[in-house]
């Protein structure tokens, strides 16, 4: 590994090495940091796991539970981004017990591992194969429809990578690079051991979400959200992606605290595409007038390789296949959270920007 040129070294030490690591060294921090005012723990039902192995989401208050203003900093609502999100939330308990000051009024909140089985298991999706990040939908609604998606499904599970690209390509050269991305990756309703799967019931983190939201008010209060995610766009790229529709107040808030570094899938200027049942969408709908969401997309390998680690993931777990199941896993880490120091660097750099840009705009207002 080559040595970080602008944090000491140690600062990486907040990369954790495994899920189980990351929550010991969470509650560990959290304990011991001097703003905590509360805690919570959400452990997920109706799993096996090994013995010493707890699937938890953990919450963190720090700072006043009065507080008007409130930075709500979320990790793994994809499993396997955990590693990224928990050395983000990491750092920032680190850099608390360095002294790091709150401004009066104002709290953070700490949401780890939202979708704590992904991150411990390496996968994007939860438990059920949801994916969180399209899961907040109206159930009580008909289901968002992907034609595509089932145009695509059988290519899905084509063993042969090679074939796969080239019928992939075939659909991209009718349909356009759009279409094809929104057919995979913009949520589906419909294949349940398939990828981007947004579920047919609420999922553990959006129960979680949806609990912590009420129990501290978090209607009244004004809000920065970012919810760390990582693998989708240029390598090392932290990109601050605004998925309120144009023109409403939270879309304008998220330009003004983050500045011209914003994208927006809704103007096409994002690595991201429109998508189904966003976590984005619970926050939109509850947020008061001047707070606002975004997401912290930490861009790793190419796109392509992307879909590519992500379906052979789903095509080893659909078939039981153990030996492709442990290769995944490595494949999975390496794609969202590559072991290049350079890389993690500009990670910890960015969030920290990122982090004192909402908080600044929660000051300012
Ligand atoms: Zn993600």
């Amino acid at each position: 590994m080559s040595l970080p040129v602008a944090l000491n070294v140690e600062a990486l030490n907040v990369f954790p090495g495994s899920y189980r690591q990351a929550r010991a060294r969470f509650l560990e921090r959290v304990s011991s940091c001097s703003l905590t005012q509360e805690q919570q723990s959400y452990p997920v039902s109706g799993v096996l796991t090994r013995p010493d192995t707890v699937l938890s989401t953990e919450l963190a208050w720090l700072g006043s539970r009065q507080a008007a203003r409130v930075l709500v900093l979320i990790s793994a609502t994809h499993g396997i981004e955990g590693f990224v999100g928990a050395a983000v939330q990491n750092d920032l308990l680190a850099r608390f017990q360095e002294g790091y000051a709150l401004a009066n009024d104002t709290a953070v909140l700490l949401v780890f591992a939202l979708n704590p089985y992904g991150f411990a298991y390496h996968r994007r999706c939860d438990e059920k194969g949801i994916d969180l990040n399209r899961n907040f939908v109206d159930f009580n609604k008909a289901l968002p429809a992907n034609p595509g998606y089932q145009d695509l499904q059988a290519s899905i599970y084509q063993h042969d990578p090679g074939l796969r690209d080239m019928e992939f390509q075939r659909y991209r050269d009718i349909c356009g690079r759009t279409a094809f991305e929104i057919a995979i990756s913009g949520g589906q309703y419909t294949d349940p051991d398939g990828p981007f799967f947004g579920g047919h019931e609420p999922a553990h983190g959006r129960r979680v979400i949806e609990h912590l939201s009420e129990l501290y008010q978090l209607d009244s209060r004004q809000l920065a959200i970012i919810d760390v995610h990582s693998g989708l766009g240029p390598y090392a790229h932290g990109e601050v992606i605004n998925d309120h529709p144009l023109k409403t107040p939270g879309y304008e808030v998220a330009n003004l605290w983050y500045g011209a570094s914003v994208t927006a899938p809704a103007t096409g200027n994002s690595s991201s595409v429109n998508k189904q049942g966003l976590l984005d969408y619970h926050w939109h709908a509850l947020m008061p007038q001047r707070g606002c969401c975004v997401t912290l997309e930490f861009g790793s390998y190419h796109t392509e390789r992307l879909f590519d680690v992500i379906l052979e993931d789903h095509r080893a777990w659909k078939a039981f296949d153990t030996d492709a199941m442990r290769d995944s896993a490595v494949a999975m880490q390496e794609h969202f959270c590559p072991r290049d120091s350079y890389w993690q660097e500009l990670v910890l750099i960015k969030a920290r920007q990122v982090i004192q840009q909402a908080l600044d705009g929660l000051r300012h207002g």
